[in-house]
């Protein structure tokens, strides 16, 4: 396949794509008769790669009921059986659900991920997975309230089978120039079908941090050396100030793995003290989510939250991603929110500089398209300039996969 003008680090040229690489660049190739086409100058770009995304929670929720903006959503839906909701902002009880959803089972999830509402049907035919850990929350009568935290895999063997359907989050991906992704679910080793881009799983590398119950200074460090003495760097889930305390802490006490990454750094006192480490934030959270950050966080962690920019200049290794679902998983809108932030507006990057981000693997190696390259290419409908004046997914005109 040859594609003709289009517009590579600047310069318009024709770019021959050959056995899922790129073979050849040239000012001009001759047709191939077949499959070719015709870029008008569009830009051709590294596909894009979202360092950190759950892609099966991300299928499941464009199935589920959207909770984002209220909990009204859930009443007078019609139908039997479960109702999933997601994106939840409240943290709401079973009797909240029930004068909502009294009859069928329904759960829904805090938008964190970190927290499943249940109501009281749901939490009925559960009632056989719930165990005595603070993870069920209990009323002062020792009944569930319908708060559970962090409990997907303990719920799953009481749920209906559902394996979520990736064609549709597949060609979603594939929209947004997306040709490659950093699975970040812990524990996540394999899909259950199919996907048309890359996927690297962070599986046990990912350690994740439960701010309601931080582990002892030296459990940490035994986990993490452990996993670094299996050659792996760490993936550490750090949404506190404290959390992202004691993780560097422990890699100051165990040492520090190239690698190891900090996933979120929600909260960052000091960017110094992030050297030597990559960190994997998103830019959306402060845009979509930050009225209630306004509201709900101390006041003095909001100047450090989700910092962007001066961890650049501090010379930390940073790069965006979607957290989807739990953030947007457009990155042109990932892009446009790193650019425009109105909290915290110091930490704001260009859209160049967000966009560099996703052209790297996932291994943060920069991308380039270069003759011998793996044919992961997307291409817009109009120059980089233009696509960074105002970033936008409707720009990707197609995108190819190797
Ligand atoms: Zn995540």
């Amino acid at each position: 396949m040859i594609l003709h003008d289009v517009e590579v680090e600047g310069r318009r040229v024709d770019v021959r794509i050959s056995g899922g690489r790129i073979a050849e660049i040239a000012d001009r190739l001759a047709d191939d008769g077949v499959d070719d086409v015709d870029g008008y100058g569009g830009a051709l770009l590294p596909g894009l790669h979202d360092h950190h995304v759950h892609l099966l929670a991300t299928a499941a929720a464009r199935a589920s009921v959207d909770c984002s903006a209220t909990l009204e959503p859930l009443r007078d839906l019609v139908g039997e059986g479960w109702i999933r909701g997601t994106g939840a902002a409240e943290s709401v009880d079973r009797h909240v659900l029930d004068g909502l959803v009294p009859e069928r089972p329904a759960r829904v999830q805090h938008r964190s991920g970190a927290l499943w509402m249940l109501n009281s049907a749901a939490l009925r035919a559960v009632a056989h997975v719930l165990d005595d850990s603070a993870d069920v929350e209990r009323g002062p009568d020792g009944e569930p309230t319908g708060r559970l935290w962090r409990y997907d895999e303990r719920l799953r063997p009481a749920l209906p089978d559902a394996v979520p359907d990736l064609t549709e989050l597949g060609e979603e991906l594939l929209g947004y120039g997306i040709t490659s992704v950093t699975e970040a679910t812990p524990g996540l080793t394999a899909l259950p079908g199919p996907l048309p881009v890359g996927v690297t799983f962070l599986g046990r590398r990912k350690l994740l941090l439960r701010d309601h119950d931080l582990p002892s200074f030296d459990d940490f460090a035994t986990t993490i050396s452990e996993t670094h003495a299996e050659g792996l760097p760490v993936a550490v889930h750090c949404v506190t100030r404290e959390s992202l305390l004691l993780t560097l802490a422990v890699l100051d006490e165990v040492g520090r793995l190239p690698g190891d990454r900090i996933e979120h750094a929600s909260v960052v006192p000091d960017p110094g003290l992030l050297q030597d480490l990559h960190v994997v934030t998103q830019p959306a959270f402060v845009t979509t989510r930050g009225d209630s950050y306004r509201r709900d966080v101390d006041p003095d962690d909001l100047p450090h939250l989700y910092r962007y920019a001066s961890l650049l200049e501090a010379g930390v290794a940073t790069y965006p991603s979607s957290d989807a679902p739990y953030g947007p998983l457009d990155p042109w809108e990932v892009i446009v929110a790193a650019a425009s932030r109105d909290l915290g507006p110091t930490e704001r990057v260009t859209p160049r500089v967000a966009l560099a981000g996703y052209l790297t693997d996932a291994r943060f190696r920069p991308r380039r398209i270069a003759v011998g390259a793996p044919a992961d290419v997307v291409l817009l409908e109009c120059s980089l300039e233009e696509a960074l004046a105002a970033p936008d997914s409707g720009f990707v005109r197609h995108t190819w996969t190797s």
